[in-house]
């Protein structure tokens, strides 16, 4: 059985008033809730002390980012080991913003699963296409190619660490969210390339995320080959992230 899994990134933004006043209302509110789905929070890494605590073991915590070091001369970076430290379950790797932003390369992105996979994390890859790339018809190219590189040194006993999340690039933080059709068609894709690659496929949990809310999970989440959701703005607020967790059957 694959895990259903709704995880909240909250990149750049929050503080402690929030995680004091957000995660224990998560917690409170998804105690009642038995559709097995798990919720993980993914905040700045220096709350992630702070979320861990009120969270007491009921929700998953996980970074946005690890270093591809173990350790040493490398200011300002996090490593995987320190994230698993600190309580941390899980570590995005190469979320676009990363790869946009900071120039993060599909090497770099293979070589930080290596690393999130032997500390005991789970990695969540982030793959997806630009707007330019889908209109040249070259999304499912983009996205196998990314997959491809980002899992080539998974070993055969590590896939059950492995997730990944579909996260289009046009459609993070613009409103625009893939047709829960056309996020199906990619996912059932990413699927058969693990598949081809000699993985556990139906094991591997698919995350989509680009503008879900609490309106549009229900039909994203419905769909066979998505598993959960990867969210941003919306895991700011928790009544909206209880209600996307909610909407997964
Ligand atoms: P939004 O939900 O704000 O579009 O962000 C998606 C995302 O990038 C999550 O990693």
């Amino acid at each position: 059985m694959r895990r259903k899994i709704v995880a909240g990134n909250w990149k750049m933004n929050g503080s402690k008033d929030l995680v004091n006043s957000l995660v224990g209302q998560i917690r409170s509110e998804l105690a009642s809730l038995d559709n097995g789905v798990e919720a993980v929070i993914i905040p700045p890494a220096l709350f992630v002390g702070d979320v861990v605590r009120q969270a007491d073991g009921q929700i998953a915590v996980g970074v946005q980012n690890i270093a591809c070091w173990d350790s040493g001369a490398y200011t300002g970076e996090i490593s995987a080991g320190m994230a698993k430290d600190s309580g941390c379950g899980y570590s995005l790797v190469g979320h676009s913003e990363r790869r946009q932003l900071f120039g993060e390369t599909d090497e770099q992105v293979s070589v930080k699963v290596v690393k999130a996979l032997a500390s005991g994390l789970d990695a969540v890859i982030c793959v997806g296409e630009t707007l330019d790339e889908r209109e040249a018809g070259k999304a499912e190219d983009v996205v196998s190619g990314q997959v491809r590189k980002a899992v080539s040194e998974v070993g055969a006993g590590q896939w059950q660490q492995v997730v990944i999340a579909y996260e289009p690039v046009w459609a993070i933080g613009t409103g625009k969210t893939a047709t829960a059709e056309d996020a199906q068609a990619m996912h059932a894709a990413i699927r058969a390339v693990l598949k081809s690659l000699g993985a556990p496929a139906d094991e591997i949990s698919l995350l989509y995320g680009g503008s879900v809310k609490a309106d549009n999970a229900a039909a994203l989440f419905a769909q066979p080959d998505i598993d959960g959701g990867l969210i941003g703005g919306a895991s700011l607020n928790a009544e909206d992230f209880v209600s996307i967790c909610r909407a997964m059957p």
